[in-house]
């Protein structure tokens, strides 16, 4: 039996990148079960499709489709949004959410320039090509929400470096502002989420010893990392009109981290 279906994104339609894993995945089921027909874009073909599956088994099918792009490259991310065209007729809601942080990402001197300029396409790049082509789209229908997924590691320095993908998340956070501006009387509104540490892949594959989880866990006041879900389900406000005021915002959802001096023993 299908499971109930709310109504906070009843007949918008949504993109998702780096749909087949983490904040991307959670995503994905929480919009289809607030009402959302989504579109399920990752680089992984078999992670999006699976997405798609776990979707179709909660609510049936019609409710999400998927499609193989890699947001570094300009040619798929303008294929995923005709995508979202072509089979549901527009697009009103992008959750630029793709990232990678490469484990040979480190400080100044150690990084590649390899490694700055791959963060630097899928990261920054990634987000820009996402917003050109849905831009276009949300003209035609009056405007949507656009979220990009920065990073706590944008308004707070780390000692553990990983300098390309802190600076590919400034980024994101400045172009999210100045798009937000931008067009903001043509009610396209964009914000950034700034996630802190959370219990995903990308996260846990790289923290791998429970001394580098505590050298993290020390700076988060409520202990813990947090869950794809606690993201989800503020991409669910920022992409809803319970947000219909927000636009160009830095979005924090860390646990307390961006607000701590000292935390509790
Ligand atoms: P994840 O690794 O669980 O999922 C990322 C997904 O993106 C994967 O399915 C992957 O296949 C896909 N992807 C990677 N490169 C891609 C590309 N070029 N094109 C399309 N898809 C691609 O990661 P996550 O933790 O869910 O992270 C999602 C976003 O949140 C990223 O932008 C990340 O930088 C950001 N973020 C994560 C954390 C954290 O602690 N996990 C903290 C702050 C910000």
């Amino acid at each position: 039996m299908s499971s109930p279906i709310g109504s906070r994104l009843a007949g918008k339609i949504a993109v998702i990148t780096g749909a087949g894993s983490g904040i991307g995945l959670e995503t994905s089921v929480l919009f289809a079960s607030e009402g959302a027909k989504v579109v399920c874009a990752d680089i992984n073909e078999a992670g999006a499709a699976a997405t798609v599956k776990k979707i179709e088994a909660a609510f049936g099918k019609g409710h999400a489709v998927s499609i193989r792009a890699d947001v570094g490259n300009e040619e798929d991310v303008k294929r995923m949004i005709q995508l979202a065209v072509t089979t549901f007729g527009k697009i009103n809601v992008l959750f630029n959410n793709a990232g990678i942080m490469h484990p040979a990402d480190d400080n100044a001197l150690t990084t590649s320039e390899d490694i700055w300029d791959l963060t630097m396409k899928i990261n920054v790049k990634g987000v820009w090509w996402g917003c050109k082509y849905a831009i276009e789209e949300m003209r035609k229908t009056g405007g949507g929400s656009i979220i990009n997924t920065a990073s706590f590691v944008a308004l707070r320095g780390a000692a553990t470096p990983q300098l390309a993908y802190t600076a590919s998340k400034g980024a994101v956070l400045a172009m999210t502002r100045e798009l937000a501006v931008v067009h903001a009387k043509e009610n396209i509104r964009f914000n950034a989420l700034c996630p802190g540490p959370l219990r995903t892949p990308l996260l846990m594959e790289f923290l791998n010893t429970e001394e580098k989880k505590n050298r993290r866990l020390v700076h988060v006041p409520m202990g813990r990392f947090g869950e794809a879900i606690e993201q989800a389900k503020a991409a669910l406000f920022l992409a809803s009109d319970d947000s219909s005021y927000m636009t160009g915002t830095d979005f924090t959802v860390d646990g307390g981290l961006c607000a701590a001096y000292v935390t509790p023993e």
